[in-house]
């Protein structure tokens, strides 16, 4: 059959609107778009692995004999299924079976498994592997190439997903062109780019040759690897670009800066700004006052001061009676900005609203209805002031505050709430910067600041790392000396991501045995549990000086600005990231005391804990520790949904393939030049339909 690419997937023997619609889940509409779904991982069936050669982590396939068949009753009903090939033996371990699998298992009989091998108890197990029971030792039925194992949705497997790539890479198409000029690219990957056409590297990767070895593909060091990875780093760069292009069509009202009412702001606050805080606010103002919405993200390591540049620009909207909202990703943080914003705004005559989901219902119809009609010029709060039914007269200015916790469906449905033909300036600040690098090629669609200078005075924090079963009382006596010299305290109690009730509770339980091991101090809790007048409530009495120690869970992870606490604790940090602790650990240092940071530990630590409480002893500096936490963690958690929503690539891991990067930038300045032409051909065959969710 001759296919196109552009044909619908329906096209395809075996698909019907169905399926089609199951399809559509994973951006799969066209022929194009199966084959470039690109599988994510490879099985090796090609090979009988020995029992006694498997190491855990290795999926291999294993033939062996019966030994042992067994119904146990441990803390959850299993069958255990002992089998051995002279070599070693192994468990086949299945939570979820029928009477028939059970019988099925006879001593004596033959079994050929697949799966990952995994250390049990007593040696390695493969749980719920594809297995195969049979009378006689099984010969042959080894796949001849790597199995690949595609992304995939609820009801289409992976047998579907073999057939539907088997249809189109047997087809020869005539409109599968190349739409990269390879002399646009550095020598390294035109050299790639000869080695392999399009169609043989995409081959290659739906049906990788079993000579290929899984560590290569893994690696994804091929030539048809790097050059399909380099065309969708290009595509995804061009996509970003055409977005900020796009943006360049929408209006967004204009704000003139009043320096009068700027002159009276500044005069009235207890500190001058720093250069960098200048630079950045002049940056800020000017984007203002183009038509052209505002997308900027303000990067400043923790204790940078964005507060106050956010509030500069907010001031700069209401001076032209427009409205602004700043957004923070809790409640906690939401109300620490309306505090300040209300301390500063006030002052000039100017009221600020306040919104979150647990505010009294009364008092929330009524806000809503002053932004309504116009009366609330500044609002602060959570998500909820996009959420609930909020219609604002004309919104010209949206600053989100730590901007990691929202993602892309956040800032679109603020784009929603705007009146026809008006889109708000956005202001994103984010305390984790983006290596320049990845700023570079995967903001494309974001003018960036970077508030890289900290407020005079500041001393670093100075870091310990301690393990907490031997050391703790150690650490208890140096909250107290702390206290008695006037200084304040943080207890930050585990992080325990399954629950926060389990989380409450074990910050409770701290709060009492410090309580009483210190019963000289005034201890308070704060935790995701309590009531928002009683978390606020807990906070003022802190910020005030009245509490001495403030246990807490990771609820003041960002933000939180007390710049009498100089010393905080840290329990089981090697539960933490890095950014996370960063963060944490950005709530001391802010005063004028050499402040001090105790990260407590339990072993045994894993590689990457060791790795991370390392880091956080040497530097203090964030890029640094962005640089690092993307090499430990991957790009994906930085990058991925949580940050920008919309990225997920297909062959390229922005780790694994950093040092293609810096040449991304470069090369698709010269394709453009070159080439325009199949720009847009290029983002719909890599990024697809994707595209117009980020657009829209
Ligand atoms: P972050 O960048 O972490 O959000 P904040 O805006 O909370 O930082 O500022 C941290 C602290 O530094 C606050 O107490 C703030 O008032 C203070 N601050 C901000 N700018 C300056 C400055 N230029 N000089 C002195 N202190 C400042
Ligand atoms: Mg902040």
């Amino acid at each position: 059959m001759m296919l196109k690419l552009n044909d619908p997937v329906t096209k395809l023997s075996g698909v019907g609107p169905q399926l089609a619609s199951k399809l559509e889940r994973v951006h799969v509409r066209t022929v194009q778009d199966v084959l470039f779904h690109l599988p994510h991982r490879y099985e090796d069936k090609t090979t009988v692995s020995p029992i006694g050669a498997l190491l855990p982590e290795m999926s291999s396939v294993v033939i062996g004999k019966i030994d042992l068949a067994q119904v146990v009753f441990g803390r959850r009903r299993s069958l255990l299924v002992k089998i051995s090939d002279g070599t070693g033996s192994l468990t086949i371990r299945m939570f979820h079976f029928n009477r028939a699998q059970e019988k099925s298992f006879q001593r004596g009989l033959w079994v050929r498994a697949f799966g990952e091998a995994r250390r049990g108890a007593k040696g390695l197990e493969l749980i719920h592997p594809e297995y195969r029971v049979s009378a006689d030792e099984p010969q042959g039925g080894l796949d001849t190439t790597l199995t690949p194992v595609y992304p995939t949705t609820d009801g289409v497997s992976q047998l579907l997903w073999r057939k539907l790539s088997d249809q189109v890479l047997s087809s020869a198409f005539t409109d599968l062109n190349e739409l990269i000029d390879r002399r646009c690219l550095p020598p390294q990957m035109q050299q790639a780019y000869e080695a392999a056409s399009l169609q043989q590297a995409l081959a290659t990767l739906h049906r990788p040759n079993a000579d290929l070895n899984m560590a290569a593909m893994q690696q994804a060091n091929s030539a048809a690897h790097q050059r399909l990875i380099m065309e969708e780093l290009l595509a995804h760069h061009f996509s970003l670009r055409k977005t900020k292009d796009l943006r360049g069509r929408d209006r967004a009202p204009v704000l003139e800066p009043d320096q009068s009412v700027n002159q009276r702001f500044l005069a009235n606050l207890s500190f001058s700004l720093t250069g960098a805080q200048q630079r950045v606010c002049k940056e800020v103002t000017e984007d203002l006052m183009t038509q052209t919405p505002t997308m900027r993200l303000v990067q400043g390591d923790v204790g940078s001061g964005k507060t106050v540049v956010a509030a500069m620009a907010m001031l700069q909207a209401a001076s032209c009676h427009v409205q602004t909202v700043l957004m923070a990703p809790t409640e906690l943080l939401a109300e620490q900005h309306f505090q300040t914003l209300s301390a500063w705004f006030n002052e000039l005559g100017i009221e600020v609203g306040w919104l979150a989901s647990k505010t009294p219902a009364k008092q929330k119809r009524d806000t809503i209805a002053r932004l309504a009609n116009g009366e609330l010029l500044v609002a602060v709060g959570t998500h909820a002031l996009i959420q609930e039914a909020v219609d604002y007269r004309l919104l010209g200015l949206v600053v989100i505050d730590e901007q990691h916790r929202f993602g892309v469906e956040q800032r679109l449905a603020l784009r929603a709430k705007t009146p026809k033909g008006q889109v708000p300036h956005q202001l994103v600040m984010t305390a984790t910067p983006i290596p320049r690098t990845l700023a570079m090629t995967f903001y494309a669609d974001l003018d960036v600041s970077s508030i890289d200078e900290l407020p005079p005075g500041r001393k670093a924090v100075e870091t310990v790392v301690i393990p907490a079963q031997s050391r703790r009382d150690e650490v208890i006596q140096r909250v107290l000396a702390a206290c008695q010299q006037g200084r304040q305290v943080y207890w930050v109690c585990p992080l325990i991501e399954e629950s926060e009730a389990l989380e409450a509770q074990a910050a409770t339980d701290t709060a009492e045995e410090l309580s009483d091991a210190l019963k000289s101090l005034n201890v308070g809790l704060v935790h995701g549990r309590l009531k928002p007048k009683d978390k606020e409530q807990v906070m003022a009495r802190f910020r005030a000086g009245e509490l001495d120690l403030l246990v807490a869970t990771t609820v003041i992870e960002v933000g939180v600005d007390v710049p009498n606490a100089s010393l905080m604790v840290i329990e089981n940090a090697e539960r933490m990231g890095l950014a996370q602790l960063h963060q944490l650990r950005g709530r001391v240092g802010r005063g004028r005391e050499q402040s001090f940071c105790i990260l407590l530990y339990h072993t045994p630590l894993s590689q990457h804990a060791r790795e991370r409480l390392k880091t956080l002893r040497e530097t203090n500096d964030g890029f640094v520790i962005a640089q690092k936490d993307l090499e430990i963690r991957g790009a994906g958690e930085l990058l991925g949904t949580r940050q920008t929503g919309s990225i997920s690539f297909k062959v390229a891991d922005l780790i694994r393939d950093q040092h293609l990067l810096p040449s991304v930038e470069g090369s698709a300045k010269k394709l453009l030049k070159l080439t325009p032409q199949h720009v847009d051909a290029l983002i719909e065959r890599w990024v697809g339909s994707k595209e117009n969710y980020v657009n829209a």
